[in-house]
Parts: C-alpha cells; structure tokens; sequence
C-alpha cells in the first residue's frame, strides 16, 4: 500500500503557481485575485476559507475575505456579488457554503459571473465540463485528477465506483473520471443513497471514490486487493483528547482498508489540499484568461 500524498503533490502545484505569479510580477502583469464571501461563522467554514486565503499568500495572489453576518438579506448578499462581478481587479469569486437556510444557494451561485467561478459551480461551467470543453472544474474533483495525475495513477479502462453524487463533488467526479482524458476513461458507476447493493459496486472496483460524508462507511470487506482508494470524505467527530476538542474522519476506515488497497489517501492531507491547489490554479487560469 502506498499513500497518495495531497500534501506534497498541492506543494508541488502551488510551487510552480509561484514561479509563474512571480515572474508575472517581474513583466508588471497583474497578479490574480480571489475574492470569497464567509456568510456567519461556522467552524469548518472558518478553517476552509482560511486555508484559502493562505494559498493565496503562499502563491503571491491577492484575496479578499469578505464576512457578512448570519442573518444578512439574502438581496445584499446578491449586492455584493455584484460588486466582485463588475471590479477589474477581481478575477475569482467564492462564496463558501453551506449557505444559512433562508438564502438559496442556486441563486447565490446563479449570481456569480461564469468568467469569475473558479468554484465551478455555475451552470454555464458545469454544461461545459459535460460537453468536455475548457471551464473551472469544481476544485475538489478537479484535485482528484491532478492527484491522479502527479502520482501517475493508471485509470484507462478501470472500473471507477463514485459514491456520492453531489453537484460539488461525486457528479463531476463521475464525468472527469468518465472523460476522454488522462487520467481518465474510466467505466464509472455512481452510487447514492438509494443503491440497494453498494457493497457489491464496491467489490467490482479498481477505483473508490468515497465522498458521502459518513465516517468510516467504506470498510474493508467493500474493497477489492489492489484498489485505489480516493476518501473525499470530511466529518468532525468529537475527541476529547484533541485540543480542539474533534478529529477529521474520512469516509473510510483507513486502518482496515489502507493494507488491502495498492493506493489510498489519508485523511486529512490527502484531498483536502488538493481542492485547494485546484482552486488556485482555477484562479491563476481565470486571471490569465481576463489579462
Ligand atoms: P452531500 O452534498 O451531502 O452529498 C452526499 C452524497 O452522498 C449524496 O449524493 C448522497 O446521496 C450520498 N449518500 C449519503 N448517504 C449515503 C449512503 N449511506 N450510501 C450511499 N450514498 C450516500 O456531500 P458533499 O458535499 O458531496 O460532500 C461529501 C463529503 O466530502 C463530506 O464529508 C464533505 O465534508 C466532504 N468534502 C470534502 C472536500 C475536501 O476538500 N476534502 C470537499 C468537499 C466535500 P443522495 O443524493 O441520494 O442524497
């Protein structure tokens, strides 16, 4: 078994994102921008936006955070897209979800100029990444292939088992992973939470892509020797032993599954900071595609 390291391929990216912003810097191009909207102050919010911001730093990008209060409107949340719409300086727009209830994500996302969602997110992106034309690829399944790609994962002709089917993870994942590409040319099955038999798809496949967000669901008697493991999955649960009081648990039940498998990634440090590199590079692209 051996690790698939989002740590030390996201360096890789984000070290040659440097060079390339610091040569821009040198030619007096501009250097990109990202904007992200934190809508209140959820926990895991906090932490994913703020590792956002520090790729940017250690990249050279510029970032604004923009924090709004819980209870804002949903209109002056629309209002201030708007503004990061129509300023030059901005070349990519997040907003971090989840969203409070009473503000509809399809609008706040709808709202987003498709030339500034490096989320990739927005419609017109994702009819896009279905037609195989060039677009931003969600950040997380975008990660995945480049993870896939670094540690030159063989995927032409492998079964691939997504579990999941989110807009923001497993859909997308089953498209790229579906794709004329490398990686890529995968035969994908998407399970959900309606799959009655998803332990047998599991067995079938060289690849599991587990993004359900239910700790440890991927056990080892669902995996076939020598798979590749993707564990997508982020849950705090509580640990008191923890100065923060919780633990990250995957999707999989790593200690189990990792001696079966011939590749897995940890969690954290195995996809986490991969959607990070992917969102940065998704920003570097936006930035070059405007200027
Ligand atoms: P989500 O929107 O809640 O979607 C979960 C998907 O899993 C749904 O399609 C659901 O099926 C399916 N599902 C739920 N329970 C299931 C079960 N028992 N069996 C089979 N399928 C089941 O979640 P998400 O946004 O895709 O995120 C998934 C996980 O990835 C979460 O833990 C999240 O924190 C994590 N995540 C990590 C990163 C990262 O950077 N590492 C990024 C994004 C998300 P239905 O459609 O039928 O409801």
């Amino acid at each position: 078994m051996q690790i698939l390291d989002g740590k030390k391929a996201a360096q890789a990216i984000k070290d040659k994102l440097k060079i390339d912003v610091a040569s821009r810097a040198v030619e007096g191009k501009k250097v990109p921008h990202l904007a992200a909207i934190l809508v209140g102050s959820n926990g895991a919010s906090e932490t994913y936006v703020a590792a956002k911001v520090k790729a940017c730093e250690e990249v050279g990008f510029k970032s604004t955070l923009i924090r709004l209060e819980a209870d804002i409107s949903e209109m002056k949340l629309l209002d201030a897209i708007h503004d990061l719409n129509t300023n030059p300086d901005i070349d990519g727009i997040l907003v971090q979800l989840p969203l409070p209830k009473h503000i509809s994500d399809e609008k706040v996302i709808n709202a987003i100029d498709a030339d500034k969602d490096v989320d990739g997110f927005h419609p017109e992106n994702v009819g896009k990444l279905l037609q195989g034309l060039p677009t931003f690829v969600p950040a997380t399944p975008h990660g995945i292939m480049l993870l896939l790609e670094y540690y030159k994962i063989e995927t032409k002709g492998k079964h691939a088992v997504v579990v999941g089917r989110s807009n923001i993870v497993g859909r997308p994942m089953s498209v790229l992973l579906s794709s004329n590409t490398n990686p890529g040319n995968c035969t994908v099955t998407i399970c959900h939470s309606h799959t009655s038999n998803i332990k047998e798809f599991c067995l079938q496949a060289d690849i599991i892509v587990a993004a359900l967000g239910k700790p440890e669901f991927i056990t080892a008697d669902m995996v076939k020797e020598g798979a590749v493991i993707i564990d997508v999955g982020i849950t705090r649960t509580e640990d008191a032993t923890k100065k923060s009081g919780y633990k990250l648990k995957g999707d999989v039940a790593f200690d189990e599954v990792a001696p079966k498998c011939s590749w897995i990634t940890p969690v954290p440090g195995g996809v986490g900071p991969m959607t990070i590199a992917a969102l940065m590079k998704n920003t570097y692209r936006s930035c070059m595609q405007k200027n």
